[in-house]
């Protein structure tokens, strides 16, 4: 972690549809210090950081390279949520707390599904989900103690997930504080 930070970075991850997107806009409005919302698949589409559009799986191929030079500065700066729903590309030195959003599979189907989303891409992040692909990525790519898994169900998880990070931001402020 290095100390020039004066905010850190949290990576909010998960399966599509967990919540990721909604708990970054609010932890951005709720937190003591200025965060900015980085949803990093608008971010791809917006400046084209991929390489072609797959048809089948209706997503685009990450151009990995182009996305860590385009995210390098901003996570040396600090003072972000980088919200996707892969974390392992990430360096581990950019993150200072990764939080996995965890959901009911069948719940998260209903999701996806209003979403519009195909059955095949349905299926596959219903399995994923299921499997706890995000939540084993996260755990093998940072250290044990800045992984968290938290439910996103519904609006009261929401809340008391936002109320938490905001909690971990003071300690992480304290500590910088006094070191
Ligand atoms: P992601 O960014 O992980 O793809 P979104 O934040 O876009 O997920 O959420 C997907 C849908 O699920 C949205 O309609 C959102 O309102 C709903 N949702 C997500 N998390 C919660 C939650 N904890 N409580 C209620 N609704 C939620």
């Amino acid at each position: 972690m290095p100390s020039s930070r004066k905010a850190p970075v949290i990576v909010i991850t998960g399966t599509p549809g967990t919540g990721k997107t909604t708990h970054a806009q609010l932890l951005a409005q709720e937190s003591p210090v200025p965060l900015k919302h980085i949803n990093v698949g608008e971010l791809v589409k917006e400046k084209g950081l991929h390489e072609e559009y797959d048809e089948e799986w209706q997503s685009y191929t990450v151009d990995e390279d182009k996305l860590l030079d385009e995210l390098e500065p901003l996570a040396s700066e600090g003072g972000i949520i980088l919200d996707w729903h892969t974390c392992e590309l990430f360096p581990e030195r950019w993150a200072d707390l990764v939080v996995v959003l965890r959901c009911d599979h069948t719940k998260l189907w209903d999701r996806l599904e209003k979403r519009g989303y195909p059955l095949k891409k349905i299926q596959e992040n219903n399995q994923a989900e299921i499997m706890q692909v995000v939540l084993d990525e996260a755990r093998s790519s940072y250290a044990q103690e800045i992984v968290v898994e938290l439910q996103s169900e519904g609006t009261e998880d929401l809340e008391s997930n936002v109320a938490r990070i905001v909690q971990w931001i003071e300690a992480w402020q304290k500590d910088r504080e006094q070191s």
